[in-house]
């Protein structure tokens, strides 16, 4: 592992380069690696101190993820999925952490990464793009992979007096990597996502008082964690292949222990209905939305998965006004569905507040606290589980420009604009990774990675094999994709809530169902652009 604050030792850079690599999460480390097989000068810039991506910067407490361990790793290297092992059903961040560190290590990939660097430019100069650093260093290459996240560029919201608050200020996408000492403390929280519910029942043990401030109030199903079973362990690892190959033919590229029922609510009776629920639930984590066929597709189906959860927050929540203030209102699982461990129950504490500032907001913050309708809150340290300027934040915040100076934010004004999710038209031998149109954040994200990686680096393979330069989406097939990905949504009821799928946390982003819904046809058309010759793709 890097020592933190260092700067590693890199190979000496080349003015000219193949490949430069945005970014150094799982999709850059994994770049690089096919990159580095296919014998490309590669270079990849990325902004931390240290590889990781989500998992260097997500530190707060309660940080782990939602998909199986078993499953969120990566299958390109028998070897090392045998190897590796996970201590529990959804690993803590530090554990993820650790295991890109060790992916790192074991594929050698530090020396071509160079760390505390923020790519703010690239331009494409035929037929090269020409990258700019905030360090103020220029290279060229001929292509550029942006491994930049989707989410990854923190929603910091404008709230009246932020910067007159007396006391620290967090964000649970941006944590410090000394942990706060809340000891004794009042702390606030501002939101009620993902990465709030799996933080606030820890910081209820850690602060004096915790003050939470809840916008629109979520659903979150319990994740009933436990150590892995070493049984369970060897069954996997005795056929991973199999397992994967499994998982990948599920809808979202997971969960093939527990697949998505197809049979559709209305054709259950009542008390079946019933036990489908109960039985996920009792499961515990995002396999509770496949207890109906129809759960994300039919108003009916998911009004009675959206009352069961109710139910169970009003057999959580001693209070009754608190429990009410806690249960949503929207379709379940078109915000994306949280995994909690003791999240309802927490607010059963006494140093435990719940204030709603769903019709008002935030009024300001004072150097002492937050005012909400006149009340005032008083706090010594605020964190913002705000979330993120999803899919596209990062990406727009880079100046990047294709042919003829045209710039992404142009490109993209009315809303992302992609082929496959992996491409834009006027930007040649551009290529993104888990881009928007493509099944990304809907899936497990390092199988939806490992896929575009694998399909980026077969691409500029083929390139190389016919003597050509570069490729770029044509306009009619970008347009015909973008059609597409809308359509798949408007068949569900995804596009209903104000989600960050959408774009709606932030004000004035276009509002547009950003991912692609269904990871094995998505694969298989991508697979037969490839074969055939790269349909939809101009090369030259
Ligand atoms: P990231 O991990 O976001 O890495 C992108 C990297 O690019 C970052 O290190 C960033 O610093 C760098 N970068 C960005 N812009 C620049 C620039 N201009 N210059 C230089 N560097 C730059 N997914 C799941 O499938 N299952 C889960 O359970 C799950 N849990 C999650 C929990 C949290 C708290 C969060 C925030 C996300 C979670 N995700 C989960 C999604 C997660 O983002 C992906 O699984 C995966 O880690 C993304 O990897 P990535 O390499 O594509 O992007
Ligand atoms: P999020 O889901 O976008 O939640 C942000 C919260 O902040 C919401 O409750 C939102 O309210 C609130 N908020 C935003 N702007 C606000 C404002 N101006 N004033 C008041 N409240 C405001 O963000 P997140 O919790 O960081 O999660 C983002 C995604 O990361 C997740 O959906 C998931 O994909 C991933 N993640 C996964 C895990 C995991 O369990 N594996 C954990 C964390 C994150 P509204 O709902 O009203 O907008």
């Amino acid at each position: 592992m890097r020592e933190s604050g260092t700067v590693e030792e890199t190979s000496r850079p080349a003015a000219r380069l193949d490949i430069v690599i945005v970014g150094a999460g799982f999709a850059g480390l994994y770049m690089l690696h096919r990159a580095r097989a296919l014998g490309l000068s590669v270079r990849v810039f990325e902004a931390a101190g240290d590889v990781g991506g989500t998992w260097y910067w997500n530190r707060y407490p309660g940080a782990r993820c939602d998909v199986e361990s078993m499953e969120y790793s990566y299958q390109f290297d028998e070897a090392l999925q045998q190897e590796w092992r996970w201590s529990e059903r959804f690993a803590t961040q530090p554990e993820i952490l650790r295991y890109a560190n060790h992916v790192a290590d074991r594929f050698d990939l530090r020396k071509d990464i160079q760390f505390d660097t923020r790519v703010v430019g690239a331009t494409y100069d035929e037929p090269m793009w020409r990258v700019r650093t905030d360090k103020g260093e220029e290279v060229s290459a001929q292509f550029l992979v942006m491994a930049t996240g989707c989410l990854s560029c923190a929603n910091r919201p404008e709230i009246k007096g932020l910067d007159s608050f007396a006391g620290p200020v967090y964000h649970t996408g941006e944590w410090p990597h000394e942990e706060p000492d809340f000891a004794g403390k009042r702390v606030g929280v501002i939101g009620t996502g993902s990465s709030a519910i799996q933080s606030i029942p820890i910081l209820a043990e850690r602060a004096r008082m915790l003050t939470v401030f809840q916008r629109t109030a979520n659903y979150t199903v319990p994740a009933k964690n436990a150590p892995l079973d070493p049984d369970f362990v060897a069954r996997i690892k005795a056929d991973y292949p199999a397992f994967r190959a499994r998982n990948s033919l599920q809808i979202n590229a997971f969960g093939s222990n527990l697949p998505r029922s197809s049979i559709p609510a209305r054709e259950l009776s009542p008390a079946e209905r019933r036990a489908a629920l109960e039985a996920r639930w009792e499961y515990g984590g995002l396999f509770f939305l496949g207890a109906f066929g129809d759960l994300l597709l039919d108003q009916a189906a998911n009004d009675e998965a959206a009352e069961f959860v109710r139910e169970r927050i009003r057999g959580s929540v001693k209070d009754p006004g608190v429990a009410r203030l806690l249960s949503p209102g929207q379709i379940i699982g078109c915000k994306r569905l949280c995994v909690d461990t003791g999240y309802y129950a927490t607010f059963n504490r006494p140093n435990v507040r719940l204030v709603d500032i769903s019709a008002s907001g935030i009024d300001e913050i004072t150097p002492q606290g937050v005012r909400v309708n006149g009340a005032s809150h008083e706090l010594d340290a605020l964190v913002f589980a705000t979330g993120f300027d999803a899919m596209t934040g990062t990406l727009l915040r880079i100046d990047i420009r294709g042919r003829d100076g045209k710039t992404l934010q142009d490109a993209w004004r009315a809303g992302p604009r992609t082929y496959l999710g992996l491409s834009v038209a006027g930007f040649p031998n551009l290529f993104l990774i888990t881009g928007p149109g493509s099944p990304s954040v809907l899936t497990n994200m390092i199988v939806s990675i490992e896929q575009h990686v694998n399909w980026i680096a077969d691409c500029i393979a083929y390139l190389g094999q016919h003597g050509r330069a570069t490729i770029e989406a044509q306009p009619a097939a970008q347009e015909a994709w973008v059609e597409h990905v809308g359509a798949v949504a408007d068949r569900t009821l995804y596009p209903m809530c104000n989600s960050w799928y959408v774009g709606a946390n932030i004000p004035g982003k276009t509002r547009v169902f950003m991912p692609l819904l269904g990871f094995p046809p998505y694969v298989e058309k991508c697979d037969e652009v490839a074969a055939k010759g790269y349909e939809g793709f101009e090369c030259r």
